[in-house]
């Protein structure tokens, strides 16, 4: 792609408004553009984003046999009433009225969508377990919407939701997810924390948090140190065991980890998965005959992830003074491709023509060298190769590596050779 023929504003100064560096970064790499409190507008390099780290979780989803859907944003206040969360849910919920005056919602969740998605032609315990899951937008009409994309009114998320005919199928269902989190997590290059976690409203009692560490975090996080250690094995049981817990859930007087061994940090919770039973099925009478014959209540969980939170709480994870770094997996291109001069376009556009123009971003515009040097490191793309004066005599450009620094000169078809990917 040329930046020539792109939109990508990016800006100067680090708006007023912006508190954390996600907020200020997003804005100014042009990822994003406020529209109104807590909605932003995605921008193609922030879209881009996205759609790689929806694609990460579409693929690992898929990979542990959950199937996708999409399920409507706009909700009848109907289901709501019949699962007796209408009334409770609170001020968060938009309320909507159609042309007929009937109460619908735009939805914050999809508990009673998915429920009633199934509930009618699952019958038997032969048709379970069955997981279904779509990235849908949200709607949270959340008292502080604030840190840009971390915490809006309208976000994007990935929300699964399991159906098994007993605790035993269900709590597989549980640990499955617990085990894909980590897996799409470790992929976007992060190192997520399970911890345990309050049920709260939703009700049940086996609930994990994933929080990324971060200063900027809102909770504060108290957990075993050989959490680290064992997130490698990705043995579900020992990690579900060891001591991780958000301060809400912090009692120093049932923590029996050392003190020297507990490590106490900020996190930025990026996913959620609770296991709640009936609290659904009872009330929308969703249920299956059992292998012995008995009509049961259909054991649930849901499980969610962030989307639109993951690009900021990466951003936090990855970034220095100049700009973002972009792990590889999320990039919204691999390579920045900076010419420097007029002299050595020719060379530029061959390298230019030789890789993929998806994987390329090409600074072809003629602004200064600073003003693109600048531009380049603060939208973070994982590599660049920098075409200057080298390039016309000796057939030589530099390539950078954003997250190290490290500048290597290179052959103009080495160069290639390294990046081709066609
Ligand atoms: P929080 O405690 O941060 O308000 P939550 O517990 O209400 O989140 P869940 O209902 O568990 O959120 O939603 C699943 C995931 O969706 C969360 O783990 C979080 O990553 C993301 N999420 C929740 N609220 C927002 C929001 N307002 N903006 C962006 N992402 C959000
Ligand atoms: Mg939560």
């Amino acid at each position: 792609m040329r930046i020539f023929k792109y939109y990508l504003p990016t800006l100067k100064e680090k708006p007023a408004h912006a508190k954390i560096i996600s907020h200020q970064y997003s804005l100014r790499a042009g990822l994003i553009k406020q529209t109104a409190s807590g909605i932003y507008s995605w921008l193609p390099l922030g879209l881009l984003v996205l759609k790689n780290i929806e694609n990460i979780i579409r693929d690992e989803m898929n990979k542990s046999g959950v199937i996708e859907v999409l399920m409507p944003c706009v909700q009848p206040a109907s289901l709501w009433r019949e699962s007796g969360r209408y009334d409770d849910y609170g001020k968060e919920m938009l309320h909507i009225k159609d042309r007929h005056g009937s109460d619908m919602l735009f939805g914050p969740t999809h508990e009673e969508v998915a429920t009633d998605l199934i509930r009618d032609t699952v019958r038997s315990y032969k048709d379970l377990p069955l997981c279904l899951y779509h990235i849908q937008w949200k709607f949270r009409d959340e008292v502080r919407p604030r840190y840009g994309v971390m915490r809006g009114r309208e976000f994007l998320m990935k929300d699964a939701y399991s159906f098994d005919v007993d605790y035993e199928g269900a709590l597989n269902s549980y640990n499955l997810m617990y085990k894909t989190y980590i897996k799409i997590f470790k992929r976007m290059g992060l190192t997520p924390i399970g911890v345990r976690a309050d049920t709260g409203p939703i009700g049940g009692n086996l609930s994990h948090e994933f929080h990324i560490l971060a200063n900027t975090g809102e909770s504060t996080l108290y957990y075993d140190n050989k959490f680290s250690e064992l997130l490698e094995s990705e043995d579900v049981e020992s990690l579900k065991n060891i001591y991780a817990v958000a301060d809400d859930m912090h009692d120093p007087k049932t923590c029996l980890v050392p003190q020297e061994q507990l490590n106490v940090s900020k996190g930025i919770e990026i996913g959620h998965i609770f296991y709640f039973g009936d609290k659904y099925s009872k009330p929308m009478k969703a249920s299956v005959t059992s292998q012995d014959g008995k009509n049961v209540n259909m054991h649930m969980g849901s499980y969610g992830i962030g989307v639109s939170r993951l690009v900021g709480a990466i951003i936090e994870a990855f970034h220095d003074d100049k700009g973002i770094i972009w792990p590889e997996a999320v990039a919204p291109f691999r390579i920045g491709l900076i010419n420097l001069q007029t002299k050595v376009t020719e060379a530029a556009d061959k390298i230019y023509k030789a890789l993929k123009s998806d994987e390329v971003l090409y600074d072809d515009t003629e602004g200064s060298i600073g003003v693109k040097f600048s531009r380049m490191d603060l939208i973070g793309l994982p590599w660049q190769i920098i075409v200057g004066k080298k390039a016309i005599n000796e057939n030589i450009v530099e390539v950078k590596n954003r997250a190290t620094g490290e500048v290597k000169e290179m052959q103009i078809e080495e160069a290639i050779n390294r990046f081709s990917t066609k």
